[in-house]
C-alpha cells in the first residue's frame, strides 16, 4: 500500500530512464540523425553520461534516507548499552525503515522488561541470602567460589570480596569440610554431616546442581550450636534429677534396709536413722518444690504482687534470718547503702527469696573469717537499681561460670565439698529477677570471691 524502499527506487529510476530514453529518442529523431553514425554514437555517448550524473543525483537523497535511520539506531544501540533504557528512535516512514524501528522499539520494550525482573529476582535473592542465617556458598565445578553469603563469610572470618577470588579449600580451610565437598564431587549426589568448626556445631549440606549451562555445588551450613547446648541442657537436666534423686533415696533403702536388718530394735539407733531418713526426705521434699516453683515461674504462673518498696526493706530482712548462720562461720555480714536510693518496684516476697538464696550461697562458699557485702546503687540513666552481693570465698572457675545458671548445676568444687544444695536455687532466682524485668549475671575469680549482680526497675 505504501511504497517501499525497494518500490522506491525503482520507481525513480524507471522515471530516469524513461526521461533519459525519451531525450535520446527525441535527440535520434532530428533529421538526419540515424543516418549519421557519428550523431547517433554522439546521441548514445551523451545519454550514458546523462544517465550517469542523473542515476548519482537520485541515488544520494535516495541513499541519505534509507542511511539516515540507520545511523540513529546505531547511536540509540550505543545509548541502552550505557544503560539508558529509555533512549527511542521515533519511525518517520512506514517503510522497511519504519517496520524495523518499530520492532526494534518493541524489542527493547522487552528486554527492558525482563531486566527489571531479572533485578527484582536478583534483588529478593540477594535480601534473602543476606539476611539468612544460614551460610551459603556456591562453588563452580572445580571448586572456585562464585558466591559466598554473608553469614558464611562470617563463619569462615573472610570478606564477600576476598573470599571470590579463592577455592573452596582456600575458603573453609577445614579437612572435613574439604573432603565432604569431594565426596559430592565424586559421587554426584546430595552429602550431609555435622561439623564441629572450633566452637560452632554445624550441619553441613553439599548438593551438585546443573542448570543449563552453570554447573556447580550449592554448600549450605545450618548452624545448630544453640540447639545442640538445648540439647546438652536438657540431657544434662533429666541425667542431673536423676542423679539428684538416686543419692537421697539410696540412702534411705541403706537407712531402710539397716533397720530391718535390727537396727529397728535398738530404740537410739533406730531414732538416728529416722532422723536421718526424715533429713534425706526433706531434702527430696525441698527438691521436688524447687522444680514445681521453677517450673510454675518458667510457665508464667506465678502471680506478682508487684510494689514500690525501699531496697533496704528486701536485704534486711534475708540478713536478719542468715545472720545466726553467717555469725557460725564468723563472716562478716555489710550491708552498704547509699542515702538516697529510689524506690523499686518488686514483689518483696519473691525478691527475698533471691535475696537469701544469694546470700546463702555466699555463706556456703566463703571461708571461716570472710566478709559477706550487699550493696545497691542506682542506675539513673536505665531507671533501675543494681544490687550486689559480693564475698570472697571460694570463687567460680571461669569454665563454670556460663553454665551456674543451669538446672540442678553445681561445680566440681561445690560437689567435693559435699555443700548440700540442689542446684536449682541460682536458676530460680534469674528467672524471678526476669519476670520483675531485671537482669542477673555474675563476675567471679577462683580462690578470689564471687559478685552476683540483679537489677529491679525503679518504681518510677
Ligand atoms: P545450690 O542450691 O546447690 O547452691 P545454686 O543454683 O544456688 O545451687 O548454685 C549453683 C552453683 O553455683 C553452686 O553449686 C556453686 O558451684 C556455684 N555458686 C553459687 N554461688 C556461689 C558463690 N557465692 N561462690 C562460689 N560458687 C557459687
Amino acid at each position: 500500500m505504501f511504497p517501499k524502499i525497494r518500490w522506491r527506487i525503482a520507481i525513480s529510476y524507471l522515471i530516469l530512464v524513461t526521461i533519459v530514453m525519451t531525450g535520446l529518442a527525441s535527440y535520434l529523431s532530428r533529421p538526419g540523425c540515424l543516418g549519421d553514425a557519428g550523431c547517433v554514437r554522439q546521441a548514445v555517448s551523451f545519454t550514458a553520461v546523462l544517465l550517469l550524473v542523473l542515476a548519482a543525483v537520485v541515488a544520494f537523497p535516495v541513499a541519505a534516507r534509507t542511511t539516515q535511520p540507520v545511523q540513529q539506531l546505531t547511536s540509540v544501540i550505543r545509548r541502552i548499552t550505557g544503560g539508558e533504557w529509555e533512549a527511542r528512535i521515533l519511525p518517520l516512514t512506514r517503510d522497511e525503515m519504519g517496520e524495523l524501528i518499530f520492532a526494534f522499539n518493541n524489542m527493547i520494550d522487552t528486554l527492558r522488561q525482563q531486566h527489571l525482573t531479572l533485578l527484582q529476582d536478583n534483588g529478593q535473592l540477594e535480601t534473602v541470602l543476606n539476611y539468612m542465617a544460614d551460610g551459603v556458598l556456591i562453588t563452580d565445578s572445580v571448586g572456585r567460589v562464585r558466591l559466598i553469603n554473608p553469614a558464611a563469610s562470617k563463619l569462615f572470618s573472610l570478606s564477600e570480596k576476598s573470599a571470590l577470588e579463592r577455592t573452596f579449600a582456600e575458603v573453609v580451610r577445614h579437612h572435613q569440610l574439604i573432603d565432604l565437598w569431594h565426596a559430592c564431587q565424586e559421587e554426584e549426589q546430595v552429602v550431609t554431616a555435622a561439623v564441629e568448626l572450633g566452637r560452632v556445631f554445624l550441619q553441613v549440606i553439599i548438593t551438585p546442581f546443573k542448570e543449563g549451562w552453570a554447573e556447580g555445588y550449592l554448600v549450605i551450613l545450618q548452624d545448630l550450636t544453640t540447639m545442640r547446648h538445648l540439647q546438652t541442657v536438657r540431657s544434662d537436666f533429666i541425667s542431673n534429677v536423676s542423679h539428684e534423686l538416686r543419692t537421697p533415696l539410696a540412702s534411705l533403702q541403706v537407712i531402710i534396709e539397716t533397720l530391718q536388718d535390727g537396727a529397728y530394735d535398738d530404740p537410739e539407733t533406730a531414732v538416728r536413722f529416722l532422723d536421718r531418713a526424715a533429713a534425706e526426705i526433706d531434702v527430696l521434699t525441698q527438691m521436688v518444690e524447687e522444680l514445681l516453683e521453677l517450673s510454675r515461674i518458667e510457665s508464667g504462673q506465678v502471680p506478682l504482687r508487684l510494689q514500690a518498696t525501699a531496697v533496704a526493706d528486701l536485704l534486711l530482712g534475708p540478713m536478719d534470718r542468715l545472720k545466726p548462720q553467717a555469725e557460725r562461720a564468723s563472716l562478716n555480714l555489710i550491708l552498704d547503702l547509699p542515702a538516697a536510693l529510689p524506690l523499686v518496684l518488686a514483689d518483696p516476697t519473691r525478691i527475698h527469696q533471691v535475696v537469701s538464696n544469694l546470700l546463702h550461697n555466699a555463706i556456703k562458699f566463703t571461708p571461716d573469717g570472710g566478709n559477706i557485702t550487699l550493696k545497691a546503687e542506682a542506675d539513673e540513666e536505665k531507671n533501675e537499681v543494681v544490687i550486689t552481693i559480693q564475698d570472697n570465698g571460694i570463687g567460680i572457675a571461669q569454665e563454670e561460670l556460663g553454665r551456674i545458671f543451669e538446672r540442678f548445676y553445681k561445680s566440681d568444687r561445690a560437689r567435693t565439698r559435699s555443700l548440700g544444695g540442689t542446684g536449682l536455687g541460682l536458676a530460680i532466682s534469674r528467672h524471678i529477677v526476669q519476670v520483675h524485668n531485671g537482669r542477673m549475671w555474675v563476675h567471679s575469680k577462683e580462690n578470689k570471691g564471687s559478685s552476683f549482680f540483679f537489677t529491679l526497675p525503679t518504681s518510677s
